[in-house]
């Protein structure tokens, strides 16, 4: 097997090839350009202003969590950061919005109500970047990462698998990201990507472990700093951190996070989506290429599932994804 990339989607397929035993090689251009590094890593199961519980949340969350726990077991790397969530109301109508969904029981149990918002159950952030960083590690060192950049030229698809560089895989799967390949390997499918910006702040009077959001969000991860974030700018595609996205973020932390914040980094990203928001796994029509991609802004909760899923499919399953989250999926009807 050869997976090419090794942010998120790239290293949990990884991870769960090592588990099943079945030989693979990543080839990688690097961490630069990787959405991974930049995300915030936040679980959060209800999210945006229409208060929606996630797609399948009731079984993605937990699986999860005992995935990254298993991880940080694997890689001796602490990975899952329980989070006291609190969503506060932007407005009266979120209020009321959130007030009816409460009574009527659709965000059981993920949601109660508090003081001016609503407390999220079940939130936490994982450090994407430790768990990127340590698998490089420990892959590089066993010669299973090769430093490469992919081109769409250089994979020979034939009856018996994948020719790259000379080397024969059974298949290659693309966990590229925002990366050409998969638009040049699936044209057929309408990624969309939105650029994403976040900063990390200190003098945060917020307490460790806790969140707040208000379309803006604040994550206290360590004792007087917090990461805030993210901007969400649709058909940018670069990753360079912009002074405009920097003064629009801490101008809206200041509003709601304790302290006299200060910025320490900032870091940009390029979420890819579909448009119905969901992730796509799944062959080409050879069956020799695959994609696991569109991760969009629930990478964390959806990787260890897909992976999981991959690896099922890997070992021969069929039916391994739900129609939902299939490449063949229809995108006719637009977004939800
Ligand atoms: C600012 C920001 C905040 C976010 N916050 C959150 C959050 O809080 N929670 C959440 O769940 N999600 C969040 N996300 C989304 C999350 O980052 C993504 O869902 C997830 O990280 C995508 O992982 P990936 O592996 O698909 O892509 P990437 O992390 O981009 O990894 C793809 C890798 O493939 C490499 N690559 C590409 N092409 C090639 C090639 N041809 N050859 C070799 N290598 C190649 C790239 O360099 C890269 O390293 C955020 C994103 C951004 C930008």
């Amino acid at each position: 097997m050869l997976i090419v990339g090794q942010g998120l989607a790239g290293t949990a397929l990884g991870l769960e090839l090592e588990r099943a035993g079945v030989p693979f090689a990543i080839a990688s251009d690097g961490h630069a350009r990787a959405a991974s590094m930049a995300a915030a890593g936040l679980v959060n199961p209800v999210q945006g202003q229409r208060f929606v519980k996630v797609w399948r949340v009731e079984e993605l969350r937990p699986f999860a969590e005992d995935w990254y726990r298993g991880v940080e077991a694997e890689l001796g790397v602490t990975l899952w950061h329980p989070l006291r969530l609190r969503r506060l109301f932007a407005n009266a109508t979120e209020a009321a919005r959130a007030a009816r969904k409460l009574a009527s029981g659709e965000l059981a149990p993920f949601a109660r109500a508090a003081d001016g918002g609503v407390e999220i159950h079940g939130a936490a952030w994982v450090d994407l970047p430790a768990l990127l960083t340590r698998a490089a590690e420990r892959w590089r060192a066993r010669g299973v990462l090769c430093a490469a950049a992919v081109t769409h030229a250089e994979v020979q698809a034939d009856a018996t698998g994948v020719v790259w560089r000379g080397e024969r895989f059974a298949a290659a799967v693309l966990c590229t990201g925002r990366g050409v390949l998969a638009r040049e390997f699936f044209p057929e499918l309408p990624f969309e990507a939105a650029k994403g910006e976040i900063l990390h702040v200190g003098g945060s009077e917020l307490p460790v472990g806790h969140a707040v959001s208000r379309g803006t969000w604040a994550i206290a991860d360590a004792p007087g700093r917090a990461r805030v974030g993210a901007t969400y700018e649709p058909g940018v595609e670069d990753e360079a951190a912009s002074a405009t996205a920097r003064a629009s973020l801490l101008a809206s932390a200041r509003a709601f996070v304790p302290g006299n914040l200060t910025v320490i980094e900032q870091r940009a990203g390029v979420r890819v989506s579909l448009p119905d928001r969901l992730p796509a796994a799944g062959w080409r029509h050879d069956a020799r290429i695959g994609l696991f991609g569109a991760l969009g802004s629930k990478g964390t909760l959806f990787a260890p599932w897909l992976a999981r899923r991959w690896r099922e499919a890997l070992g021969g399953a069929t039916n391994a994804w739900p129609d939902a989250v299939s490449v063949a999926r229809s995108h006719a009807s637009g977004g939800r």
